[in-house]
């Protein structure tokens, strides 16, 4: 159980997971520090925090576990105010969807990485964002990724997966490099892909036309170009080699696909999509 629990950063993630622990009864105090004070009030009305923060420095000062849940490049800024305030038992953690810039970042804001930060990541969200899209049970059954360091001290590591679990998620641990070359792959990959198609055919001239005649499979594909581009910006700089080398392998399997379709290819075509579908169907059920 947690004593005070500081959010930095009280938008769909942070503020789900300070609903789900409340909900869950496994913190007694939510401080919630962001900058926007609608988004503030917002949290305060829909009881996701106790108290609502503009302040980092002194948010975290009195807090037994802290969570960074602001987009991944203001994670330096972020810490940089933890200096000097932390109380000696304090755990701090992010859910930063790009973990080896985090470590980077901390480690640069801090001189060093201390035992006391545990870097995460919930694989679980929606395309929409703030305090107003959080969900109480958005982790439930989900699964959360962290990735200890050398320098993490077990014990921290242990408090924040108890954290997790009491939102009923499934905590997992691998290495930083592995999970930015994995989430390259399943996530910023296709999220790359829907921001590209909608963006190039918003352009063409007959763009109004495409778009109404769009049906369920073009919206199902394209949900996620409805994500926070200022959090997808930081993400595509800040996994940048990991996320180019995906988008390179798949450039070259959709010329692939291009020159079957160019040379009348039935049977690589047939190749190519029955392969994906078998991929596809293990994958969903
Ligand atoms: P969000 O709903 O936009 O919330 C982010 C919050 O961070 C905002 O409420 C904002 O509050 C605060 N913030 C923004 N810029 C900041 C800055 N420069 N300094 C301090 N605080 C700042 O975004 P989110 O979807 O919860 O994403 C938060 C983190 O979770 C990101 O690192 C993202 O990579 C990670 N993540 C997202 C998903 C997803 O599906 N959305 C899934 C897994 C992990 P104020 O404006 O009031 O400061």
């Amino acid at each position: 159980m947690i004593d005070r629990l500081c959010v930095i950063g009280v938008g769909l993630i942070g503020g789900s997971l300070a609903m789900g622990l409340r909900r869950a009864g496994y913190c007694r105090h939510v401080v919630g520090v962001g900058r926007n004070p609608d988004n503030l009030a917002t949290a305060l009305a829909r009881g996701l925090i106790d108290e609502a923060s503009h302040d980092i420095g002194a948010s975290v000062s009195a807090a037994d576990m802290i969570v960074i849940a602001a987009p991944v490049g203001a994670t330096r800024q972020v810490v940089e105010q933890f200096a000097g305030r932390l109380k000696p038992d304090a755990v701090f953690t992010d859910v930063g969807s790009v973990k080896g810039s985090v470590v980077r970042q901390v480690e640069a804001a801090l001189g060093g990485l201390p035992a006391n930060f545990v870097p995460g990541h919930p694989i679980a969200g929606t395309e929409n964002s703030g305090a107003a899209a959080a969900v109480a049970d958005l982790y439930r059954g989900r699964r959360v990724l962290l990735t200890p360091l050398a320098e993490t001290d077990p014990e921290a590591v242990a408090r924040v997966e108890a954290m997790w679990r009491a939102v009923g998620a499934e905590v997992e641990q691998m290495p930083v490099e592995r999970h930015d070359r994995i989430l390259a792959a399943t996530s910023h990959l296709p999220h790359m892909l829907a921001f590209g198609l909608v963006d190039s055919l918003a352009r063409q001239e007959a763009s109004e036309e495409i778009f109404r005649y769009a049906a369920g499979g073009f919206r199902d594909f394209t949900r996620i170009a409805s994500s926070d581009p200022v959090m997808w910006r930081d993400i595509c700089l800040h996994n940048r080699d990991a996320l180019l080398l995906a988008m390179a392998n798949y450039q070259a399997d959709l010329d692939e696909l291009k020159k079957a379709i160019e040379q009348g290819d039935e049977a690589a075509l047939e190749t190519i999509f029955s392969r994906a579908k078998k991929a596809r169907d293990g994958f969903v059920h």
